[in-house]
Formats: structure tokens, C-alpha cells, sequence
């Protein structure tokens, strides 16, 4: 489902990933831990395109990202085929980014009304049912600034589930929550996961990596480090760097 050959991003002189080689296959869920700073977010930002790759190949669901190959050449592709590539991936972000003027329910059918141009009672009832998929049948008719951060973070969820992604990218999305909230959240995403979903997910929650992580992915210094069954990862991790991050955040 993704695949990165050699990826390289710098911004300005700065190189950011070193050569990053990953493969998450359908029905996955890879988790990525790794220091500040280590290109966590950038290499997400790259899979749907947010960030242009300057060197190595980046794959999603068949798809060259960004790109069309012809004859051994690369050509850009237009904005429209952009973003037709970006509606097959979902993310959530840190900050839940829903919009504040619009209720729960409207957040989550305005993609698929306004992109996908789909009948307005199917997508409300599919958007209705989605709430219901993340326990918020209740909150419809609420707007973001009346909902908890974890029910905000779970309307992100439904909303990207929305655009019927193949992929999902998380961005450490419970490291802005109160503690108490963060279960909810990372229940949601594990039903997800338990559904088939394929998923990316930065996060520093090493129990949900354990238990839901198909793979978990240690980053420093814009390399993967290491890569492993989150099993072997977490109690034997082989490289040093791994071990000295494990031992601060576990
Ligand atoms: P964190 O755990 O703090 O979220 P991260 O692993 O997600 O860190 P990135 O956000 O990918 O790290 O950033 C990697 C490096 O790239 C950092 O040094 C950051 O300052 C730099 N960087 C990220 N985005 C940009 C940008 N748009 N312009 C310039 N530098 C950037
Ligand atoms: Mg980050």
C-alpha cells in the first residue's frame, strides 16, 4: 500500500530524510516512534504529497505520489491529479483541525458533499453512521468548541474515514490530549485497525504500538534506524539509539 524507495527531503540545507526505505503492506498498521526533530511528520507529510520529495520513489496504493513516470522520466503532476491521489489518504493531525463554525456532523459531510459532489441525504446518513462508528451518535449537532478534545480528535477520525481513504496517516494524534482522554482516541483507532484499515501512525503511545503496530519504526536523524515486530523492537531493541529512546519514553 506505501512504499518509499530512498527518500530524500531537505529544506534548504537542512536534510531532513537521509534515505528512507518502508514498506507497509494493505491491511497494515506501521507505527513510527523516533526523537523530535527525527523527520516523523515530514516523512508523512511526503505520502500524501504535502511535502515534495527531492530524490527516491514514494508509492501509495500502486500510485507513483506526485509523480508520473514515462520512459524513465519523471513528470510532475497537475494540482487536480494531486489531490485525486490525496483523497484516497486520510490523516489526523496533532491539533484536531475541525472547522469551528460547523457542527460535528457538517465537519464530517462537507468533503463528500463539496469534492465528491455525492447526494446530500446518503452522505449525511453515511456521516451519521461514522459518528456512531466513533460513540458519537449523540453529538451531531455540537461544533467543535462544545466537544472535548478526545471528541473532537474522534470527529478528525470520522471525518478523514469520510473520503473512503485506503490509507490513513496519523501525526501523534493523543499527544495534544489530556491524559484521561487518550484511551478514546486510541480505541478508535484500533476498531479501525481491527477493520482492515492500513495505517501509518507517529505516536508514543508504545502500548497501543504493541498491541495494534503490525511493525513499529524507529527514526533518528531522518534514517530508520531500525524496524521490527513491535514485540521484538520494544524488548530487544538491537541498536543502541533504539535503546537509549526506549529508555526515556518507556
Ligand atoms: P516532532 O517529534 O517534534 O514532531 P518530527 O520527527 O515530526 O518531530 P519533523 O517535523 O519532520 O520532525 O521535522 C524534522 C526537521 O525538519 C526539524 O529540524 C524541523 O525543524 C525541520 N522542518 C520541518 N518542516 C520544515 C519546513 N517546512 N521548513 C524548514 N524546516 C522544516
Ligand atoms: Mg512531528
Amino acid at each position: 500500500m506505501v512504499r518509499a524507495e530512498a527518500v530524500h527531503k531537505s529544506f534548504g540545507r537542512l536534510e531532513v530524510l537521509r534515505g528512507i526505505d518502508l514498506e507497509v503492506k494493505s491491511g497494515e498498521v506501521m507505527c513510527v516512534v523516533g526523537p523530535s526533530g527525527s523527520g516523523k511528520s515530514t516523512f508523512l507529510r511526503c505520502i500524501n504529497h504535502l511535502e515534495k520529495i527531492d530524490a527516491g520513489r514514494l508509492w501509495v496504493n500502486g500510485h507513483l505520489v506526485g509523480y508520473r513516470e514515462s520512459g524513465g522520466r519523471l513528470y510532475e503532476l497537475r494540482d487536480r491529479e494531486v489531490a485525486a491521489q490525496r483523497r484516497d489518504i486520510g490523516m489526523v493531525f496533532q491539533r484536531f483541525n475541525l472547522f469551528p463554525h460547523m457542527t460535528a456532523l457538517e465537519n464530517i459531510m462537507e468533503a463528500p458533499y463539496r469534492v465528491k459532489r455525492q447526494p446530500k441525504a446518503e452522505v449525511r446518513s453515511r456521516s451519521l453512521a461514522l459518528l456512531e462508528r466513533v460513540g458519537l451518535s449523540d453529538k451531531a449537532g455540537s461544533y467543535p468548541a462544545q466537544l472535548s478534545g478526545g471528541q473532537q480528535q474522534r470527529v478528525a477520525i470520522a471525518r478523514a474515514l469520510a473520503m473512503e481513504p485506503a490509507l490513513m496517516l496519523f501525526d501523534e494524534p493523543t499527544s495534544a490530549l489530556d491524559p484521561e482522554l487518550v484511551g478514546e482516541v486510541l480505541e478508535v483507532m484500533k476498531q479501525l485497525a481491527l477493520d482492515g484499515m492500513t495505517m501509518v501512525v507517529v505516536t508514543h503511545e508504545m502500548g497501543f504500538a504493541r498491541e495494534v503496530g503490525d511493525s513499529l519504526v524507529f527514526m533518528d536523524g531522518g534514517v530508520v534506524v531500525e524496524q521490527g515486530t513491535p514485540g521484538d523492537v520494544l524488548t530487544e531493541p538491537r541498536h543502541p539509539r533504539t535503546r537509549d529512546f526506549l529508555s526515556k519514553v518507556l
